[in-house]
C-alpha cells in the first residue's frame, strides 16, 4: 500500500530507492559491498562468529554457579534459541547472497526485519524477546568485530557498486548522530531519512554537504516504513511516499531527470566570476568538514573555504583526541588543495549536537547535560582545555606557512574570551618563533552567533580582522529554538524581524568599520536569501560548494544598489518575507521601455 510521510526538507532533490532500516545503536556498523567472489567467505564469516557466540553462552551456562537463579539459566537458552533460529542466520544469508551486503550490514538488515515482527505481537511475553535478539545480534557483531580486528576489510573486497540497473539505496534511522553522518560521507546511500531533527541540526548540514536528498523529523518514519520498501524521498518538498505508484514512480524520475539537467546547466556557471549587474563582486566560499572535501570546493567554482568545520577531524576517534601533527596534517592538505585561495578554520565546535562520540540528539537529550546547546560548546570548550586549544592553534598557525589560512573562532560571547584568545596566539606564535617553525600571517575572525556578540559588535571589531556570521546559531539563541528538535522547527524562523535585524545591523556595523564580513550559516546557501543579503551589504557568502552554482546565478541577476534601496521597508515590514518578495521581485521586473 502506498502512503506518504512527512517532514523537514533539508536536502534538495528526488532521489529513489529501497529503504534500509539501521537502528541509531548500529550506525556505526560497516556499510559496504562485497565482491562476488566474496559472498561464501563473507556467509562463513557469519557463521564462525555465530558459533563463536554460540560458545561463548554454552560456556556461560556450564559456569553459572549452582546458586545462580534458574531464570538466569532459562534466558542463556531462549538465546541460544534465538541464535540458532533459521530467522536469524538463515535470512542474513539472504542478504549477503542477494544484496551482497557485508555481514555486519545484512546481520544487522535482517535484526531489523525481524524487531518490527516483535514490535507487531500481541503477548508481552514475546514482544520483549525484541531484547533478547539485540543482545544476540550485538554478540555476533562484537564476534564479528573481533575478527575484523584480527584481519582488517581486504579492500579488494569492497567493491563501489555501480548503481546502474541497480536499486540504489536510502537510509532511514530514527535519528543520525553528527559523527556518524560523517561516515556515510562515502558509502552507498542515495538519501536519509530520520525521525529526528531540524533544518539546520548537523546531521541535516552534513547532508548538504553530501548533496543528496534527505528529509528530516519524520518523527516515524522509521517505525512505518519497512526494510527493503521502496521509497521517493522528495527533498524539497520535505515529503516520503513509500511503495509509490507506477505513475507516482514515473512523475518523480521525470522530476530527477529535470534537476540533473538543471544542475548540468548550473554547472556552466563554475568559472563566471560572481559579479552582480551593477558590477559588485562577491565572493562565493565553500563550508567544508574535511580536508578531502575540498576537492568539491574547487570543482564548485569556491573561491576559498569560509568555513572549515575542524571539530570532524575530532570525531569518530573513541575520545581520542588528534594530535598537532596529525591536525597540522589535514589543515596543510586543505590549504594546498585551494591552490592559494584563502582557507577559514574554524576552532573546534564540539557540545551542543555536535558531541565528540557517536551520541545522536536524541540520546544527548537523556544525557546529563541539562542544555548542552548553551552548555561548555565552542570555544568555551577550547578555553577550557587550553593546551588543546594551543596545540590547534599552533597546527593551524603551522598550516600558514602553506597558504592563506584565516582563524575563525566559535560561539564567541564575552570581550575577555577574546582576551584569552589573543593571550593563547601570542603564545603559539612565541613557541612557534622558539622552535623555528615557520608561520605566515593569519587573520584573525570571530563568529557571530550568539546575540549578544551581534549587539556589542562595535566593542569585539577592535580586537578581531574579520567576523563571520553563523545564522544556524543566531537564530536558535535568538528565538530560543533549539536548531535540532523537530518539535520547536516550526518557529525557527530566519525571517524573524529580530533576526533580520541583528543581521543587518551585523554586516553594517562591520562594513563601516572597514573590517570583512560573511555569512557562513545555512541562509548564505540558500538563494531564496541571496537578495535580501545583497541588499543588506553582504559581499562574501559561505555554503556547501554543490550551493554555489545556484547562489551564483542570483548574484549574477541582482542589481545589488537597488536592492539595498527596498532593504528599510523589508525591516520594517511585520511581514519580512512578503516584503522582500514583492519589493526584491519588482526589482526585476523588465524596465518598460519608454
Ligand atoms: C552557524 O551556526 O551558522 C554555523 C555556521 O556554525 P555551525 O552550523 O557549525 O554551528
Ligand atoms: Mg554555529
Amino acid at each position: 500500500m502506498s502512503f506518504q510521510v512527512f517532514g523537514i526538507p533539508v536536502s534538495r532533490g528526488v532521489a529513489i530507492g529501497r529503504a534500509v532500516l539501521v537502528a541509531s545503536s548500529r550506525l556505526d556498523v560497516a556499510h559496504y559491498y562485497i565482491a562476488e567472489a566474496q559472498v561464501e567467505p563473507e556467509i562463513r564469516r557469519a557463521l564462525r562468529a555465530r558459533d563463536e557466540v554460540a560458545l561463548e553462552l554454552e560456556t556461560l551456562k556450564q559456569d553459572l554457579p549452582g546458586d545462580t537463579p534458574h531464570e538466569l539459566a532459562a534466558l542463556l537458552d531462549v538465546h541460544l534459541m534465538l541464535l540458532h533460529d533459521e530467522a536469524l542466520l538463515g535470512a542474513t544469508k539472504h542478504w549477503i547472497v542477494e544484496r551482497h551486503y557485508n555481514a555486519e550490514w545484512a546481520l544487522s538488515a535482517q535484526l531489523e526485519v525481524l524487531a518490527r515482527q516483535f514490535d507487531e505481537m500481541e503477548d508481552d511475553y514475546l514482544r520483549e524477546r525484541k531484547a533478547d535478539l539485540e543482545q544476540v545480534v550485538e554478540r555476533i557483531l562484537s564476534a564479528l568485530a573481533r575478527e575484523q580486528g584480527n584481519a582488517p576489510v581486504d579492500a579488494s573486497s569492497v567493491v563501489q557498486r555501480d548503481f546502474a540497473g541497480e536499486d540504489p539505496l536510502l537510509l532511514v534511522a530514527t535519528d543520525i548522530a553528527p559523527a556518524d553522518m560523517m561516515q556515510f560521507k562515502r558509502s552507498v546511500f542515495h538519501g536519509f531519512i530520520t525521525d529526528i531533527g531540524g533544518k539546520t541540526s548537523h546531521t541535516a548540514i552534513v547532508a548538504r554537504s553530501m548533496d543528496i536528498p534527505a528529509v528530516v523529523g519524520t518523527r516515524e518514519a522509521s517505525r512505518l516504513i519497512r526494510q527493503d520498501d521502496w521509497v521517493i524521498i522528495d527533498g524539497d518538498a520535505g515529503t516520503v511516499i513509500v511503495n509509490p505508484s507506477p505513475i507516482m514512480l514515473e512523475e518523480y524520475r521525470f522530476r530527477q531527470r529535470q534537476s540533473e539537467l538543471e544542475r548540468a546547466r548550473l554547472a556552466r556557471l563554475r568559472h563566471t566570476p560572481a559579479v552582480t549587474l551593477d558590477g559588485e563582486r562577491v565572493e562565493l566560499h565553500a563550508n567544508i568538514e574535511l580536508p578531502a572535501d575540498a576537492l568539491a570546493a574547487v570543482e564548485s567554482g569556491a573561491t576559498g573555504v569560509g568555513l572549515f568545520r575542524s571539530e570532524f577531524l575530532f570525531m569518530n576517534r573513541g575520545g581520542e583526541l588528534p594530535s598537532e601533527e596529525e591536525q597540522f596534517v589535514s589543515y596543510r592538505a586543505a590549504v594546498e588543495a585551494m591552490r592559494g585561495m584563502p582557507v577559514t578554520i574554524r576552532t573546534v565546535d564540539v557540545g551542543a549536537d555536535k558531541p565528540l562520540d557517536r551520541l545522536s540528539v536524541s540520546e544527548l537529550r537523556h544525557e546529563h547535560v541539562l542544555n548542552p546547546a548553551m552548555g561548555l560548546r565552542a570555544i568555551r570548550w577550547s578555553l577550557a582545555e587550553p593546551s588543546m586549544f594551543r596545540q590547534q592553534l599552533r597546527a593551524i598557525y603551522r598550516a600558514s606557512a602553506f597558504g592563506k589560512v584565516r582563524l575563525l573562532i566559535p560561539m564567541v560571547a564575552h570581550l575577555n574570551e577574546v582576551r584569552q584568545i589573543l593571550e593563547s596566539i601570542k603564545k603559539v606564535r612565541q613557541q612557534l618563533t622558539d622552535s623555528g617553525q615557520a608561520f605566515g600571517i593569519v587573520d584573525l575572525g570571530v563568529m557571530i552567533e550568539i546575540p549578544a556578540a551581534a549587539v556589542m559588535l562595535p566593542l569585539l571589531l577592535r580586537h578581531v580582522d574579520f567576523v563571520s556570521v553563523g545564522t544556524n546559531d543566531l537564530i536558535q539563541y535568538t528565538l530560543a529554538i533549539d536548531r535540532a528538535d523537530e518539535a520547536v522547527a516550526h518557529l525557527y524562523d530566519p525571517w524573524h524581524p529580530a533576526v533580520l535585524q541583528l543581521l543587518a545591523s551585523t554586516i553594517s556595523y562591520a562594513r563601516n568599520a572597514g573590517k570583512s564580513v560573511s555569512v557562513c550559516g545555512e541562509m548564505a546557501g540558500d538563494p531564496v536569501f541571496t537578495d535580501l543579503l545583497l541588499a543588506m551589504g553582504l559581499r562574501s557568502f559561505s555554503m556547501h560548494p554543490s550551493q554555489i552554482p545556484s547562489v551564483k546565478q542570483r548574484v549574477l541577476r541582482a542589481d545589488a544598489g537597488r536592492l539595498t534601496k527596498s532593504l528599510a521597508a523589508v525591516l520594517q515590514s511585520e511581514d519580512p518575507q512578503r516584503a522582500a518578495e514583492l519589493a526584491f521581485a519588482a526589482q526585476k521586473a523588465p524596465s518598460v521601455p519608454h
